[in-house]
């Protein structure tokens, strides 16, 4: 009989988990759950939110790929992990209820956006704005072109953007935000009449939640916190870092960092990202009993085979992190992507003026999302198959790419592009920098806008299993 694999979530763990799997349908059925019949391209989400791209081109139907596949799929949420008779109960989209069964289940949910985690962020309070999914950077896209029509009229403005949290994540996306806002004025020849701020909880510029980017340039380490922190001073961009943002308000937020106290800061538009945790899911034991303390951190992500003892910085190894993705609770059951619990930050720890921690949690990107997708479909291809899960990507050997868009135009726009291996720094491999710098990269100019243009849709047809997307990498 074939095994029943359940992935819970199609984003791009969740559904590069089920392209992958769709090359074993003789030994596996496979489901997806995931609501609303839709994969969404999140990096070209940051041009939505400044009207350069249309929303539709950043997302595609999920059924008719999966029904071509012979993968099934059902639109609606996942509620409550039922481990002992592997069981998931589900809300359908239609507002029913139904209920599905599996022999391996991979949680790949991504992220809650913890908007109410900061009071009064986020687009439902009406005060910030967010790029975090297709409609907030539609709505994004329609109140940044209301800051630009006051720009025109000979008005002026204040735009801040970065973290609304002192635990956030995704600063790259916002970074990204801020580049193609500052581009797009520039454009349009309002740079001047626009103050920008860049208010992040980065401890230094270009630090992205992996403690910042090094590379070597013949002789010279370049670093990204210099790189990065010239585009700013360049690009006459205000910095506020290592911000904690507490609360926020129609036209204004309050913030503090280590040396200033809770300081109001008032602005015209702000687009700020939420910190991120588990999506709420119920875990339930033998008997009924709550086990969700056994199935995850605190944060609501999922507890993996990783060494969550409570660390210092200097003292993180990197064995710390996790190699396979499989909850040591239950060994049916993983997860990938964002849907699994870092054992620690990337980055360092700082307190603010007030005593409360700031820190640029560890992010896990797309390639990584996808790459760990791919190796937990492995490990369960392995399992069903009655073996050990052979498949480790630990963050400390993984490589990550990244390009940061800073302007979408393939005439005047400009990225920086990032590789770094691994994304977690194992200082016990790399004494030095706790990475191989003569694979790193760091380069800023056109030949990145460009290449972020080809992986968008390079990616969306890998993703939509167009001919030869098996040769597209993760
Ligand atoms: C604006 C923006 C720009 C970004 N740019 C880049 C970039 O340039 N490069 C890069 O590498 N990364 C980028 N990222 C990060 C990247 O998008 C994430 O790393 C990636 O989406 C994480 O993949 P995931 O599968 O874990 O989560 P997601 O992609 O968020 O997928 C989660 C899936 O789970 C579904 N789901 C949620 N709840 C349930 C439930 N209860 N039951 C079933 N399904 C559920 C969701 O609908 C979704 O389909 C960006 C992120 C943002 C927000």
């Amino acid at each position: 009989m074939k095994s029943r694999v359940l992935i819970l979530g199609a984003g791009f763990a969740g559904h590069t988990a089920a392209l992958q799997l769709s090359k074993h349908l003789d030994e596996l059925d496979v489901t997806v759950i995931s609501p609303r019949d839709r994969f969404t391209w999140f990096p070209s989400l940051i041009w939505v939110g400044v009207g350069t791209m249309a929303p539709e081109r950043c997302h595609f139907a999920l059924s008719e790929v999966y029904a071509r596949l012979g993968i099934g799929y059902v639109a609606g949420r996942a509620q409550e992990i039922d481990l002992s008779r592997r069981r998931v109960a589900v809300t359908l989209d239609s507002g029913e209820s139904s209920s599905l069964e599996y022999d391996f289940l991979i949680n790949a949910t991504g992220p809650y956006l913890n908007f109410e985690g900061t009071p009064g962020l986020g687009p439902a309070a009406g005060n910030s704005e967010s790029v975090c999914s297709v409609e907030h950077a539609t709505r994004t896209g329609n109140a940044y072109r209301e800051v630009v029509k006051k720009l025109q009229k000979g008005e002026r403005a204040r735009i801040v953007v970065g973290t609304g949290h002192p635990l956030a994540t995704c600063e790259g996306a916002a970074f990204e935000y801020i580049m193609n806002v500052d581009h797009d004025l520039r454009q349009h020849g309002l740079r001047e009449r626009a103050e920008l701020i860049w208010l992040s909880n980065e401890s230094q510029p270009g630090d992205f939640g992996v403690d910042g980017i090094e590379a070597r340039k013949g002789d010279r380490i370049i670093r990204g916190a210099d790189v990065i922190g010239a585009l700013f001073f360049e690009k006459k961009i205000r910095t506020i870092l290592p911000a904690s943002v507490r609360q926020v308000e129609s036209g204004r937020l309050l913030y503090e960092t280590p040396t200033e106290e809770p300081t109001w800061l008032e602005f015209d538009f702000a687009m700020l990202i939420p910190q991120f945790r588990g999506i709420p899911l119920k875990y339930l034991g033998a008997d009924g009993e709550d086990v969700k303390s056994k199935m995850t951190q605190g944060n609501g992500l999922m507890t993996v085979d990783a060494d969550y003892t409570a660390k210092t910085y200097s003292d993180y190894r990197g064995r710390d992190w996790p190699a396979i993705y499989r909850s040591p609770y239950d060994d049916r059951v993983y997860a990938a992507g964002i849907a699994f619990a870092p054992p620690h930050p990337l980055s360092k720890s700082v307190k603010s003026a007030t005593g409360a921690p700031i820190t640029a949690t560890a992010p896990r990107t797309g390639m990584a999302s996808g790459i760990i997708g791919r190796t937990v479909a492995l490990n369960v291809l392995d399992q069903a198959r009655g073996n050990e899960p052979s498949h480790r990507e630990p963050l400390t050997a993984m490589p990550a790419a990244c390009i940061a868009s800073m302007g979408q135009s393939l005439i005047t726009g400009s990225a920086a592009s990032i590789i770094m291996v691994p994304v977690a720094r194992d200082y016990e491999r790399y004494p030095e920098f706790g990475r191989d710098l003569t694979l790193s990269e760091l380069d800023v100019g056109l030949a990145g806008a460009w290449t972020k243009r080809l992986l968008h849709d390079a990616f969306m047809w890998k993703l939509q299993a167009r001919p030869g997307w098996q040769l597209i990498p993760e």
